[in-house]
């Protein structure tokens, strides 16, 4: 089933996330619900915090474009970056963040440990926009968003234009009725 992605500012977005610990079917369908939710809107990853869940768990998004059909998607679930090196700056965006993109400087090479959706440990090295996939939604567990990297005065002028474009789209909302 496709969630709601719940959209900067809501406070539910800012939660530290809880570990999993239980690897049943409610996690199965969890996992089942977010990857549907990614592919529909679409992005490059989602975490559970971003439909409302504050669990350690996020979806990378790895085929190999965004928009391609073949679906192909890995979950992480309590992911530990346990290791970083090089930096690389590029574009970021994100889907509880609406209209809005920004530069933010990352790790080039990562290291990763989690779990899979059976529970089993897995360790592997990423690079490049995998490794930035996987870093930007291990912040979501933490409750940061890509905005949180930039500087303040870009962050302002974004929080300013978010609310001129919500007080419209609720005006318009009013009007309709
Ligand atoms: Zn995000």
């Amino acid at each position: 089933m496709i969630k709601k992605i719940i959209i900067y500012p809501n406070p539910i977005l800012k939660k530290v996330a809880r570990p999993i610990i239980n690897f049943d079917d409610e996690l199965k369908q969890l996992i089942t619900d977010m990857i549907a939710t990614m592919f529909d809107a679409p992005g490059a990853g989602l975490a559970a915090p971003q439909i409302g869940v504050a669990r350690q768990l996020v979806i990378i998004n790895t085929s190999k474009k965004k928009e391609d059909a073949d679906h192909k998607a890995i979950a992480l679930i309590n992911p530990q970056i346990y290791a970083g090196e090089g930096s690389e700056i590029d574009t970021e965006g994100c889907l509880s963040v609406i209209d809005y993109t920004a530069e933010v400087e990352r790790f080039k090479k990562i290291r990763v440990k989690a779990l899979d959706a059976s529970g089993k440990e897995i360790d592997f090295a990423a690079e490049d926009f995998f490794a930035r996939a996987i870093q930007h939604e291990c912040d979501h567990l933490r409750g940061k968003l890509f905005i949180d990297r930039i500087s303040p005065l870009k962050r302002s002028l974004y929080k300013r234009r978010l609310k001129k474009m919500l007080a419209a789209e609720n005006k318009k909302q009013v009007g309709d009725k």
